[in-house]
C-alpha cells in the first residue's frame, strides 16, 4: 500500500534499456508456507544504451532477499541496494552473471499478480508487470532473454509440474519430492513467463502443422473437468489450421499447453507455450456452457493462440505499445470467429460492444488513445480501447489495402520484426512498405483519443439527375486533448432506388461500370461527393458493415429506416436501421405520459421479422433484441435510467402484446430435433425460441409459463434452461421464480462455473436483483471474496447490467459500490479498479445522479492507503 501519490509515466520518456538479459535460468523451490526462487541471470550492457555508466537496476514487488551474488561471488550489504522496488548496483562489469534467491507466499497472494495459490495448484500470471513478485529482474517488454525453469515440488500433492516451451530433465528428489526442468528455446520477455504446479488431469491431442510437424496438445484441469475439454481443444485445432491458411503462421515449439484456473483476474494469458485460462473461458460441456460461452471460448483459445506470432514472436517495446498486439489480435480473432459462424452476426456483436461500451469510455475520463501517451498504473490501460478501438483500427488498414496487400503488410511485419520488441509505427511502417501506401494520416487514429463525428447531409438534383452527399468530420475533446486534426476514414456506402435495389455509384469522371458500393476515403474536415446518373431520389446506405469507429449522424426518416430494414442489401446496415428505428421509438417514450402512442410501424416491421421464415433467422434472432439500456444511455446527454428503463420496457411489452400469437407460433416452430449442435443455424433457433419466451413472461401470459417451466424441466442443454430460467427469473410469477433458482442451484452447485451463471443472472435482473437480494447473495456459502468470477458475476453484473437497480435515485448502489471497491482495494486491487467503472461516467447522468456518483467516488477516494490502480481511475474520474 502506497502513502504518496502514484507517479505518471510517459511514453516521451522512454529509454532503451541499459542492460541486456540473454539467459534466465530459475530454480523454484515450493513448499506450502512460502516458496524459494533461484534466479541466475547472464547480463551485458546494452551497446545501444548511451548511458555507459548506469547502475543495474532491476525491479522487485514484496519480495524477501536472501542473498545476491555476482559472478559467483556473494554480495555484501553494502555492494547493492535494496529499496523494495527496486535492487540497484553500482557497480558491475561490462558481461556478468547474476544469482539472486528470494522467497515469496504465493498462498497469501491475494492480488493473483505473480505467482500464487488457487485452489491448491500454484499459477502464474506475469503481465504486464506480476513477473517482478517473483524475483527481482527487469521487467520490462524489450528486455528478451531465453528461459530456462526447473521446478521442485512434492510428488504426491503437485504431479504436474509445467512451465514454458519443452520439457528437457525430470526427476525425483530426498522427501517425496521431484523436479521437472523446462527450457524455452525463443527469448522472451518476462511478462511471457509462466509456471503451473498442481494435481490436474492431462487431455491429449495432436496438430499436423502445414509442415507435416506433430504437435503435441494438452489440456490439464481438475479431474471434475475432464469432460469439458473438449470444445476447447477443437477450438484449439481450427485455429491452429485457420492461422497457418490464413496469415501463413505455423506453430513453432513441439507442445502447447492449456491450463485452466479458477481464480485468476484476466479471461486468459498468451504465455508461450503454456496458456493460463481462467476456467471461465475455457471449460464447456453441452450441460453447464451457453452457446455464448462456447462461441466466447473458441475466440479466446483463438486469440490466445494467435498471440504465438502476434504478441509473442514479435512483442511490444512498452506498454504503451499494448494495443500492437492487443488490436492486431484481437482483429484476427474476429475474422477467425467470422469465418466459422455468421459474419454478419459477428460484426453486430463486435460492433455493440464497441458502440456501447468502447464509446462511453471514448466520451468520459479515461479516455485515451490507442497508444496512450501516459498511465500511472499499466493494469488500468486492458481497456476496450487498446483492444476492441485498436482492432478497429487494423480493420480499417485492411479495408483501405484490401486483403491481399493487407497479408503482404503482415508477413512483410512478421519478418522484419521476428525476435523483436516493437511499436505500432513499425506495424504502420510494415503495411506501408507492402503496399506502397502512405499511411502518414492514417496514424492520427494511435494518437488522437475520442470517437469522430460525421454530420452528414445530403441534396438531390432530379434535373440533372445527380446525387450529392456531404460529410464533415468533428472529434470531440477528450481529457488533455483539444483542437484535433482530421483523421483519414474509410466509409463504405451504397444508395438504393425507390424500388429497393442497389444503384451503381457514377462519381464524377469515372468511366468503366461503377459499382454498387464504395469505400470513400475521408481525409479532410468536409468532403462533397457527387453521384451521377441517379435516376429519383436515393435512400444511403451508410457506413456500411461498421467501417469505421466513428458516430454516423444524418436525419433519417421512419420511412427511411425502415425501407432499409428491408432493402439494404448490407446485413449489418439492415439491423442497424431496426436498432435506430427502435432507438427513436424508445426516446420519445422517455418522460412521457404512459398512455403516449407507440408507432404501428415498429409492431409491423417486428411482426415481420418473426413470421417470414424465409429471412436468415441467424439476422432475425439479433434483429428482435431491443437496444439495451447500456447503448441508450450512451446516446442519452444526460441520462435519467429510471426513465430509459421503463421507456424500454413499455415498448418491449407493448410489442409482447400484439404479437403475443406470433411469439407463441415462433417459439413452437423454433423448437430443436436431433443433436445438440453449436451451429449458426442451431444458435439462431434457439435464440429465438429463448427471445419468444422472454417477451411472453414480461406480459404475464400463462401459456407462456407454462412453456418456460417445461422448458427448465426439460432442457438438454445449457442455453435452453438458462433462456428459461432467466425469462422466470425476470418475470412476475415469483414462487415459480424462486422455485426455479433453487432447483437450478441444486443442481448445479458443485460446479462453480454454472454457480457464476446462477449468481449472474439474479444481479443483473430487476425483478430478483434489487439492492437487499444482492447483499444476501455477497454472504450465500458458494460467493468467495478471493475469486473474480464470483465478484464479477454478482457485483459486476448489479453494476454493469441491472441499471434501473443500480442507478435507484437514492443512491443506494452507488454507495454500495463504493463500499465494495474499499473492501477489495487492499486485496485485490486489480479487480478493485474495474469495478469502479460504472461510476467513472457520472458526468453522462442527469444531476440528481451525477452528484451522488460523485460522492461514491470521494468516498473511495478518501480511502486510506488507497492502491495505485484504484487511485488513478478516480482521480482521473474526479478531475476537470
Ligand atoms: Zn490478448
Amino acid at each position: 500500500m502506497r502513502t504518496s501519490q502514484p507517479q505518471t509515466i510517459y511514453l516521451s520518456d522512454y529509454k532503451v534499456p541499459a542492460y541486456l538479459v540473454d539467459t534466465v535460468d530459475l530454480r523454484f523451490e515450493l513448499f506450502e508456507d512460502g516458496a524459494r526462487v533461484h534466479s541466475t541471470l547472464a547480463i551485458r550492457r546494452n551497446p545501444d544504451s548511451q548511458e555507459s555508466a548506469a547502475p543495474l537496476e532491476l525491479d522487485g514487488d514484496s519480495l524477501v532477499l536472501e542473498s545476491v551474488a555476482l559472478d559467483g561471488t556473494a554480495l555484501s550489504d553494502g555492494d547493492y541496494e535494496n529499496r523494495g522496488e527496486q535492487l540497484v548496483i553500482r557497480s558491475v562489469p561490462e558481461r556478468f552473471s547474476l544469482s539472486v534467491v528470494t522467497w515469496i507466499e504465493p498462498q497469501n497472494n491475494t492480488r493473483l499478480e505473480g505467482l500464487y495459490k488457487s485452489s491448491g495448484m500454484f499459477c502464474t500470471q506475469c503481465e504486464a508487470e506480476g513477473f517482478r513478485c517473483i524475483t527481482f529482474f527487469p521487467d520490462r517488454p524489450d528486455v528478451m532473454a531465453r528461459f530456462r525453469t526447473r521446478i521442485e515440488a512434492d510428488r504426491e500433492a503437485y504431479p504436474v509440474l509445467l512451465s514454458n516451451g519443452n520439457d528437457v530433465d525430470r526427476g525425483e528428489l530426498d522427501d517425496g519430492r521431484h523436479f521437472v526442468t523446462w527450457e524455452d528455446p525463443f527469448p522472451k520477455p518476462c511478462y511471457l513467463f509462466a509456471l503451473v504446479a498442481g494435481d490436474l488431469v492431462e487431455k491429449r491431442d495432436t496438430f499436423t502443422t502445414c509442415s507435416g510437424r506433430d504437435i503435441d496438445l494438452r489440456m490439464y484441469v481438475e479431474p471434475r473437468n475432464a469432460e469439458k475439454c473438449d470444445h476447447a481443444m477443437d477450438s484449439l485445432k481450427r485455429s491452429m489450421r485457420w492461422d497457418e491458411d490464413v496469415y501463413g503462421r505455423e506453430y513453432d515449439l513441439d507442445i502447447f499447453m492449456i491450463v485452466a484456473v479458477d481464480d485468476f483476474n484476466m479471461g486468459a494469458m498468451e504465455n508461450k507455450g503454456l496458456n493460463i485460462f481462467n476456467s471461465s473461458c475455457v471449460l464447456a460441456s453441452q450441460e453447464t456452457a451457453t452457446d455464448l460461452a462456447f462461441q466466447r471460448i473458441e475466440a479466446i483459445v483463438a486469440h490466445e493462440y494467435f498471440h504465438n506470432w502476434s504478441g509473442n514472436r514479435v512483442t511490444c517495446r512498452d506498454w504503451f505499445q499494448l494495443s500492437l498486439k492487443e488490436g492486431f489480435t484481437v482483429f484476427r480473432d474476429s475474422q477467425f470467429s467470422a469465418d466459422m459462424g455468421s459474419p454478419t452476426v459477428k460484426r453486430i456483436e463486435d460492433v455493440t460492444l464497441l458502440r456501447t461500451a468502447q464509446f462511453a469510455e471514448d466520451g468520459g475520463p479515461m479516455a485515451h488513445p490507442v497508444r496512450p501517451a501516459s498511465y500511472m498504473e499499466i493494469s488500468n490501460f486492458y481497456t476496450l480501447t487498446i483492444y476492441e478501438k485498436g482492432a478497429e483500427v487494423v480493420r480499417m488498414i485492411h479495408t483501405l489495402l484490401g486483403p491481399d496487400l493487407f497479408r503482404k503488410g503482415s508477413d512483410l511485419y512478421f519478418q522484419r520484426h521476428d525476435g523483436q520488441a516493437v511499436t505500432t509505427d513499425d506495424f504502420v511502417r510494415a503495411m506501408e512498405d507492402a503496399s506502397g501506401r502512405d499511411l502518414s494520416q492514417f496514424r492520427l487514429w494511435y494518437e488522437q483519443a475520442g470517437t469522430p463525428v460525421l454530420t452528414v447531409s445530403d441534396e438531390f438534383d432530379e434535373g440533372r439527375g445527380v446525387y450529392r452527399l456531404t460529410i464533415e468530420q468533428t472529434i470531440p475533446d477528450t481529457p488533455g486533448q483539444s483542437n484535433k486534426k482530421p483523421q483519414h476514414i474509410p466509409f463504405a456506402l451504397g444508395l438504393l432506388g425507390s424500388d429497393g435495389q442497389p444503384l451503381p455509384l457514377r462519381l464524377s469522371g469515372d468511366e468503366t461500370e461503377a459499382p454498387t458500393e464504395r469505400v470513400l476515403e475521408l481525409t479532410e474536415g468536409v468532403h462533397t461527393f457527387e453521384f451521377h446518373g441517379i435516376p429519383s431520389e436515393p435512400v444511403p446506405s451508410l457506413l456500411r458493415h461498421f467501417s469505421a469507429p466513428v458516430r454516423v449522424r444524418y436525419p433519417w426518416t421512419r420511412e427511411q429506416m425502415l425501407f432499409l430494414m428491408n432493402h439494404d442489401p448490407d446485413g449489418f446496415n439492415r439491423w442497424d436501421a431496426g436498432q435506430r428505428l427502435a432507438v427513436d421509438v424508445i426516446q420519445r417514450l422517455i418522460g412521457s405520459p404512459d398512455d403516449a402512442a407507440i408507432d404501428p410501424r415498429l409492431v409491423e416491421a417486428y411482426r415481420k421479422l418473426i413470421t417470414d421464415t424465409g429471412l436468415d433467422q441467424a439476422l432475425v434472432a439479433k434483429m428482435l433484441q431491443l437496444p439495451s439500456e447500456a447503448y441508450l444511455i450512451e446516446l442519452a446527454e444526460s441520462a435519467d435510467v429510471p426513465a430509459i428503463h421503463r421507456a424500454r420496457e413499455r415498448v418491449l411489452e407493448h410489442l409482447a402484446v400484439a404479437l403475443r400469437d406470433e411469439l407463441v407460433a415462433c417459439y413452437q416452430r423454433q423448437h430443436d430435433s436431433g443433436a445438440y449442435e453449436v451451429t449458426p443455424e442451431a444458435i439462431a433457433r434457439r435464440s429465438l425460441r429463448n427471445t419468444a419466451l422472454g417477451w411472453l413472461l414480461m406480459i404475464n401470459d400463462d401459456e407462456g409459463r407454462a412453456l418456460a417451466v417445461r422448458q427448465l424441466n426439460e432442457a438438454d442443454n445449457m442455453t435452453d434452461r438458462m433462456g428459461a430460467l432467466r425469462a422466470l427469473v425476470n418475470s412476475d410469477y415469483e414462487a415459480d421464480r424462486r422455485q426455479a433458482l433453487d432447483d437450478f442451484y441444486d443442481r448445479f452447485r458443485d460446479d462453480p462455473q454454472v454457480v457464476e451463471q446462477w449468481f449472474s443472472v439474479q444481479a443483473a435482473s430487476d425483478r430478483a436483483g434489487q439492492l437487499s437480494d444482492i447483499e444476501q447473495l455477497l454472504v450465500h456459502p458458494a460467493f468467495d471474496w478471493k475469486n473474480p468470477n464470483k465478484i464479477r458475476s454478482v457485483i459486476g453484473s448489479f453494476a454493469g447490467q441491472n441499471l434501473a437497480a443500480f442507478h435507484n435515485p437514492d443512491g443506494s448502489g452507488y454507495r454500495f459500490l463504493a463500499d465494495q471497491v474499499c473492501r477489495l482495494d487492499d486485496s485485490n486491487p486489480q479487480i478493485a479498479a474495474r469495478l469502479v467503472t460504472p461510476l467513472t461516467r457520472w458526468r453522462k447522468f442527469a444531476p440528481a445522479y451525477s452528484s451522488q456518483m460523485q460522492s461514491a467516488l470521494e468516498r473511495i477516494r478518501d480511502k486510506e492507503g488507497l492502491s495505485r490502480d484504484v487511485y488513478e481511475v478516480v482521480h482521473k474520474s474526479l478531475a476537470g
